[in-house]
């Protein structure tokens, strides 16, 4: 894992470079992303889901963490207003604060942010400056949980909008996960099988809640990253017969088959169904039990955008997150963490033509901060992850004025019957090497 970007100066110079796509493509667009939860996205809080975006369509848990409404103050105050808000709370609150920016937030909260990188180097980022009261992440829920987890017991970690979860994460509910749990324990047993492993380890991707770390804390499994998850498959295989891989079946699927695992021997398990929908010797010949989640954002991509960067770009480069699935990564150059897309674009000799897929808020700031190549997105139907938007700077200013009156508001607090065996998880990932 590699440093975090510090933002010098708290700015991000940005300059848009959209492609255009077909008409077919931008109806698609029309259809499924909505403008207006960039603008106004308090107006979807109150509807049941993530509201519009490529998520629209996905199951939202019980108990999915609701925003209540935003005063009408943060509503109604232009873009100027709002950042000038939150540059003078910023400046007021100084080393009380600490603002975390994921890679995929929009740009008129990241220029406010202290660092700037992915979920886990974010949380570390935290680590990093104890002396802040207050840690306040704009990313999604999953990451402000990874925050408390990983930060000290007086700081308060601070997710602006309660409603920006992560569809994917939430494909994985802790009871769905008992449930896989025990019926994999009544069809393997309990007791270690040949060279004394254990019948199945539990892997979960750091996307993934509190509670699921804690299961795989509790339960001899480890968390995983996209920029480890094949050293953390290696260190389960050495001590388990069998991987449980959850809540990505993609980023699962890709890390184990580069592994030499055949695809024959990753079932996937669907939770609505007995057995996940296997037959008990399909589970047995098991190496990797995938489980049925995805990405909204990364399974837009598909190889007929591969196939078109090719033909309108020749000698473009074509690298792809593994959230994708297996055949975009296949017909891909490259598969990699975001960590790994920003390593190649700045290795890379000037004049470099890069197709990127992954989420498009980063994949502009990308080509904004290297104008000596030509960088695009796969997809040409511009699709923000929809639950990332719903940070707003109305939201930013709304936290920051809020601490400055000493009021701590949508504070991440993982319980701490969970916290303990999370960090158990986290710290055995930690150990591994990446
Ligand atoms: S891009 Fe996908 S995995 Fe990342 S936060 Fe958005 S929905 Fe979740």
């Amino acid at each position: 894992m590699t440093e975090t970007i510090p933002v010098p100066g708290g700015s991000v110079a940005t300059r848009i470079a959209l492609l255009s796509g077909p008409a077919q493509a931008q109806a698609r667009a029309a259809a499924t992303c909505t403008p207006g939860l960039a603008a106004d996205p308090w107006s979807f809080d109150t509807v049941p889901g993530y509201g519009p975006g490529a998520s629209l369509a996905d199951p939202v848990p019980a108990g999915t963490p609701r925003q209540g409404e935003l005063p009408a103050e943060y509503r109604e105050a232009g873009a100027a207003e709002l950042d000038e808000r939150i540059l003078r709370a910023k400046a007021a609150l100084g080393s009380r604060v600490v603002i975390l920016g994921h890679f995929y937030q929009r740009d008129e909260v990241v220029r406010h942010a202290d660092f700037v990188g992915d979920s886990f180097q974010l949380a570390r980022a935290a680590r990093s400056r104890p002396e802040a009261e207050a840690i306040v992440f704009c990313g999604v829920h999953f990451m402000a949980e990874t925050a408390d987890l990983l930060s000290g017991p007086d700081q308060a970690v601070v997710l602006p909008n309660l409603a920006a979860g992560c569809s994917m994460a939430d494909m994985a509910d802790a009871d769905s996960v008992a449930e896989c749990w025990e019926q994999l324990t009544m069809l393997y047993g309990r007791a270690p099988e040949s060279g004394g492993k254990q019948p199945v380890i539990p892997v979960t991707y750091m996307n993934s809640s509190a509670a699921l770390k804690a299961f795989c804390g509790e339960n001899g499994g480890i968390v995983c990253t996209s920029s480890n998850a094949a050293s953390v498959l290696e260190w389960a295989f050495e001590r388990g017969q069998r991987v449980l891989f959850f809540p990505d079946q993609h980023l699962g699927r890709n890390t184990a088959k580069a592994m030499g695992i055949p695809l024959e021997a990753m079932p996937l398990w669907n939770p609505r169904l007995p057995l996940g929908g296997n037959t008990p010797e399909r589970l047995l010949q098991a190496k990797v039990l995938l489980w049925n989640g995805f990405c909204s954002v990364h399974k837009r991509f598909t190889v007929g955008q591969i196939d078109q960067a090719r033909a309108d770009h020749p000698g473009v480069r074509v690298i792809v997150h593994p959230e994708c699935p297996m055949p975009v990564v296949d017909a891909a150059d490259e598969s990699g963490s975001t960590d790994y897309i920003q390593k190649a674009i700045a290795a890379a000799p000037a004049g470099s033509t890069f197709a990127i897929g992954t989420e498009i808020n980063m994949v502009n700031r990308l080509a904004a901060q290297h104008p000596e190549h030509t960088i695009f997105c796969l997809d040409p139907v511009i699709c923000p992850c929809s639950t990332m938007y719903r940070i707003h700077p109305g939201y930013l200013a709304w936290v920051l004025e809020g601490l400055m009156t000493g009021e701590v508001r949508n504070r991440i607090a993982v319980p701490d019957a969970a916290a303990a065996a999370a960090r158990t998880a986290l710290e055995r990932m930690l150990a591994v090497r990446p």
